[in-house]
């Protein structure tokens, strides 16, 4: 074999400065309940939930259990014209805890999948409804759907501009949410930025009606740097999608499964989309598994225009893998029992409280927090090559604490079994750096 002394060489890592992290690697090698194990022996206390997604903590015996034993059982079969019992199990569940009629579940694996998935169904059902001209899809500056070419088309984010170019033709983009001069240190909902949704009417306007699918955002915006929704902003995108016929699509990767409070952030908040994105939590991460729960009339429409045959002519070879369905299972009976969202709703206070303490910290421009996330935006550093951020993440992981780093953004995201005197951990660490990195 040809090989390379250097063990790190082949791992093309995703997301990460690949020269930087080879430079000075730091690894996790186990994982129990709030904390992750480091290489070198440490502990470090999980301030975001790996990423965004063990939100009952790690390696918990029963989802373990589960996916065990039907490893052993069933390792594999396929969905396509063929089935098992567990996806059928976990989409009656998962359409259970979904926002009233949003009760017909397709299974990914992954949030990107899901996005494409999501703008896919959108696409098919405005075709069966006999629109088919309505093949525009909106999205929104500062958006993250993943690393799909519908998810980064309509995703918001000018580094897959530069690095893969325009994206699909026929996308459009909202204004984002975030307007430090009038919202910075909101409490709860920020007051200002409800007439951002009138973007959509002016796309309307400036499109055409006919033209236009579906409409994209992610309720509470979180990998660009948690951007949680001015008061009334998502109903005013509801109603002028009500008004023309524009399938309204929440992008629920981070915020389904309790983060923000409830199973979803459209129940929490009272909004009801016609399609939800989910991923992360739906297997406390433990499996990969994406989903997409969809308007039982969208559903209906799209199986109805077929008259025999395949209706929708996608899926993936692990759509409803067994140990993935095993997973979700597991992980739904944990987060009911341990009434997880709840509680997430519950701490949301004492943790908003934790994270505004910072608010004294030097460089600290903006806080913003709800139900157990929070984003610390930090100053820019002039003329700087590393932000100010990326600082923080290594020493608070030196320290200890898993953080995550966007930008000149620190989010956390905890896992949703968090005790207060871990909020207390984190927040005494972030505001010890806050004073010692400048
Ligand atoms: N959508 C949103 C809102 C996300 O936050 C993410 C991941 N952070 C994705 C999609 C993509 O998910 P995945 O990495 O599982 O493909």
């Amino acid at each position: 074999m040809k090989g390379e002394n250097d063990p790190l060489a082949s791992f093309w890592m995703p997301f990460t400065a690949n020269r930087a992290y080879k430079a000075q690697p730091r690894q996790l090698v186990s994982a129990s309940g709030m904390y992750y194990q480091s290489a070198d022996g440490r502990q470090i206390l999980d301030g975001t939930s790996g990423l965004w997604c063990s939100n009952a903590g790690h390696c918990r015996a029963e989802i373990v259990e589960a996916i065990t034993k039907t490893a052993a059982t069933l390792d594999y079969a396929p969905t396509f014209q063929l089935g098992h019992p567990l996806p059928f199990e976990l989409a009656q569940r998962l359409a259970a805890l979904m926002p009233d009629g949003l009760d017909r579940i397709f299974f990914t694996n992954s949030g990107s999948e899901s996005v494409d998935t999501a703008l896919k169904i959108a696409l098919a059902a405005q075709r069966a409804r006999g629109q088919g001209t309505r093949t525009r899809l909106i999205g929104r500056e500062r958006a993250y759907h993943g690393t799909g070419f519908g998810g980064i088309s309509v995703g918001g984010l000018v580094n897959n501009r530069r690095a893969f170019g325009g994206g699909l033709p026929g996308t459009d983009h909202l204004r984002h949410t975030h307007d430090r001069d009038r919202n910075a240190f909101s409490r709860g909902f920020p007051q200002h930025g409800a007439e951002l949704a009138d973007d959509l009417q002016r796309l309307v306007d400036l499109h055409g009606t006919e033209t236009i699918a579906a409409v994209i955002v992610e309720p509470m915006a979180g990998s660009t740097g948690v951007l949680i929704p001015p008061v009334g902003y998502l109903q005013r995108l509801r109603d002028i999608c009500d008004h023309h016929g524009i399938i309204l699509i929440f992008d629920e990767v981070i915020t389904a499964f309790g983060r923000v409070g409830g199973a979803t952030a459209a129940s929490e908040w009272g909004v009801t989309p016609d399609i939800i994105t989910m991923a992360k939590g739906l297997t406390n991460a433990a499996v990969p598994m994406g989903a997409v729960a969809v308007k039982r009339e969208l559903h209906d429409v799209v199986i109805e225009s077929v008259p025999g045959g395949i209706e929708l002519f996608h899926g993936y070879t692990y759509s409803g893998h067994p140990l993935a369905a095993a997973a979700g299972l597991a992980a739904l009976d944990v987060y009911e029992r341990e009434g997880l969202f709840e509680r997430a709703r519950e701490l949301g206070a004492y943790w908003e409280d934790a994270a505004h303490s910072l608010k004294v910290g030097r460089h600290v421009v903006d806080i913003r927090a709800i139900g157990l996330v929070a984003g610390i935006e930090l100053e820019p550093r002039p003329g700087a090559p590393a932000a100010r951020a990326t600082e923080f993440f290594h020493a608070a992981f030196d320290n200890g604490l898993l953080i995550r780093a966007t930008g000149d953004i620190i989010a956390l995201s905890p896992p949703l079994i968090v005790e207060k005197a871990q909020i207390d951990e984190m927040f005494g660490k972030l505001a010890e750096l806050v004073e010692r990195i400048d």
